[in-house]
């Protein structure tokens, strides 16, 4: 423990409010018009750089689902939760996803970098 291994994200993508880590990638997004009590919300297939709570049976609007908060590993703050399971078969598609508050998360525009052609150097095979 101690010291933060950070996941750096190829891409586009979503960071935590707050400190910068990267959290998720825009191609992760499944749902953008997801609703919590927060008010809107992102459905993510995965997320990188967080921890998460404990289990608990939660109540929401969709019904009742075991859930685990989820946090930034950096600063802590709760971004949302994930769903561990559900007890109605029509949102089992949500079980292994997560959600981030839009409110908590800033979405990062990133230029495509390009490498300047031709001047990465190829590495000459090196037999010796
Ligand atoms: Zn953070």
């Amino acid at each position: 423990m101690g010291r933060l291994f950070l996941v750096e994200l190829e891409g586009r993508c979503y960071r935590c409010r707050f400190c910068d880590t990267p959290l998720a990638l825009a191609d992760d997004v499944i749902s953008r018009t997801f609703n919590c009590r927060q008010g809107r919300a992102y459905l993510f297939s995965n997320v990188v750089n967080v921890t998460v709570g404990m289990k608990e049976e939660r109540v929401m609007l969709s019904g009742t689902h075991t859930v685990e908060d989820v946090f930034c590993c950096r600063c802590g703050q709760i971004l949302g939760w994930t769903y561990v399971a559900s007890h109605d078969k029509s949102q089992k598609y949500k079980e292994g996803k997560f959600v981030l508050e839009r409110w908590r998360i800033a979405e990062e525009v990133t230029e495509e970098l390009s490498l300047n052609g031709g001047h990465h150097a190829s590495s000459d095979p090196d037999n010796s």
